[in-house]
């Protein structure tokens, strides 16, 4: 998906103050971290290790030029001994990547036997970092906190974490998403400030005529066709009506040649997320269902009806999940089913919810869709697997963004569900319904969502850290009275605090 080979810069902080040895020793401890998270294979992208910056102008100059080597995604900074942070004020005021600050020390555990003065002057993070800290507080920038051993477990995974989603950040930065047709007419949460949107979190937003895109549909090749649909045939079950022969074949052979077309059009342009709306389909014999479904599981991003928010989240949440076990789909809050404490949603769209996220093999059916006078469309329909994971939504709040963040947790379907023609998801998020619900809906979050269970709530935090958006975090933790207290607090922050950096 990402296209490009990603590096994070590993940065060590220091000064003249402790002469030549220890600063060798200082730049071959930082080495060696860096071969030895390297060689592990655990991070996503490859670090960097760059030489100890002693100076004001060796920290001015290290940041200017991660800014500006493309392939630069983030910083990571430790100081293994004190390095006065004022030197780092340039510096930081320059840099406009993700930054983590890993507090970590090389030495494991105290040599209780051998430990002096020279072990002491040299394993100094404990209070080198509190210095570094001071400063990107006191400048009120953005910023991951990692604290642990270089070598262990959680620290290694909360690193690769913000790794990846610097990744996402990167890709997010000039992303191009394609609308065809507006947002719903009337509907409130789906819109926003497009050019905000592009300040703030670095995607552009442009709207096509759905006409260009029926030329594309047009122009499409039976080869190309045929080619799809032997594809279909290998990945999925096909209801009788949608197989060879069917009733309902035609509506298939559509869909492809939706697919196909639509596919060319979005890598024509380099764009990486759409949305769609059944209210302006003029010139497609069908509200694009199997296409949109297909191209998700590829890595696009989507959402439906104009809700360009939602399509620019999934495809960030793709990125940041990328090769991880879990799928990741634009969503909705469909239906509940009222349960006292095992109260729970049913996920799912009209027609447009990934593969990537279903429990064993799709079933491709056509069905009518009751809605938007078109043909009848085909949609691949499954459900998805018990466990953890998280929906998200982004919302314009007028003066900023919001995320609102929901840890659910999927379960079984009491039942099969033999009527109902699309993909979905049954879930309970946390707490529990009424919680969940009641704080959403006072945070004004959409129908819409991000779902993934290859990614965490966390990955979000880190997210809305770098992009400097607001988060509300909805999970097991969560009362109404706290949930209010910090958007009520959040209403005074936002307008108080410049945003972004
Ligand atoms: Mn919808």
């Amino acid at each position: 998906m990402a296209n490009q080979t990603y590096k994070i810069w590993f940065v060590t902080g220091s000064q003249h103050l402790y002469g030549e040895e220890t600063l060798r020793q200082v730049a071959e401890h930082s080495r060696t971290m860096v071969d030895t998270l390297n060689s592990s294979g655990r991070f996503t992208a490859g670090l960097v290790c760059t030489p100890t910056v002693k100076t004001s102008d060796e920290i001015y100059d290290i940041m200017l030029k991660a800014n500006a080597d493309p392939s630069c995604v983030g910083v990571i900074t430790w100081m293994h001994t004190f390095s006065p942070a004022k030197m780092w004020i340039r510096g930081l005021k320059a840099f406009a990547k993700p930054l983590c600050h890993l507090h970590t020390q090389f030495n494991r555990e105290i040599p209780w036997d051998s430990i002096d003065m020279d072990f002491m002057n040299l394993n100094q993070s404990a209070h080198g970092d509190r210095e570094f800290g001071h400063i990107v507080s006191r400048m009120r920038r953005g910023v991951k906190v990692v604290v642990g051993h270089w070598q262990d477990e959680c620290v290694l995974a909360k690193i690769d974490k913000w790794i990846r989603v610097c990744i996402a950040w990167a890709d997010s930065a000039g992303m191009k998403i394609a609308r065809f047709g507006d947002n719903m007419n009337n509907v409130a949460v789906t819109d926003g400030d497009k050019v905000d949107a592009e300040i703030r979190l670095g995607y552009h937003v442009d709207y096509y005529p759905i006409g260009d895109l029926a030329a594309y549909v047009d122009a499409v090749s039976q080869d190309e066709i045929n080619a799809l649909l032997e594809d279909y045939a290998r990945s999925y079950d096909i209801a009788p009506n949608a197989a060879e022969g069917g009733r309902d074949r035609a509506s298939v052979v559509e869909a492809a040649r939706i697919e196909a077309g639509l596919r060319r059009f979005l890598t024509e342009r380099g764009i990486k997320a759409f949305t769609t709306n059944f209210d302006a389909l003029h010139g497609l014999h069908q509200l694009p269902g199997l296409a949109c479904q297909r191209l998700m599981a590829e890595g696009y991003g989507f959402g439906g009806e104009g809700d360009w928010k939602t399509a620019a989240l999934v495809r960030t949440m793709k990125v940041m999940a990328e090769g991880l076990p879990g799928g990741t789909s634009f969503m909705e809050d469909y239906t509940y089913d009222f349960d006292g404490s095992d109260s729970a949603i049913l996920q799912a769209h009209m027609l447009e919810v990934c593969p990537s996220i279903a429990a064993g093999r799709p079933r491709l059916e056509v069905h009518p869709l009751g809605i938007g006078g078109k043909a009848d469309p085909a949609r691949l329909v499954f459900g998805t697997a018990p466990g953890a994971g998280v929906a998200a939504t982004v919302v314009d709040m007028g003066n900023r963004f919001r995320m609102i963040v929901n840890e659910v947790e999927v379960v079984e379907t009491k039942a099969a569900l033999p009527k109902l023609p699309v993909a979905q998801a049954f879930w309970k998020p946390m707490p529990d319904l009424a919680v969940s619900a009641e704080a959403w809906i006072r945070a004004g979050g959409t129908h819409h969502t991000g779902f993934s269970k290859a990614i965490d709530a966390e990955f979000l935090a880190d997210y809305a850290e770098i992009a400097g958006i607001e988060m509300l975090r909805i999970d097991a933790r969560t009362t109404i009275e706290g949930f209010m207290k910090d958007i009520r607090l959040n209403e005074v922050y936002y307008k108080l605090f410049s945003l972004g950096y």
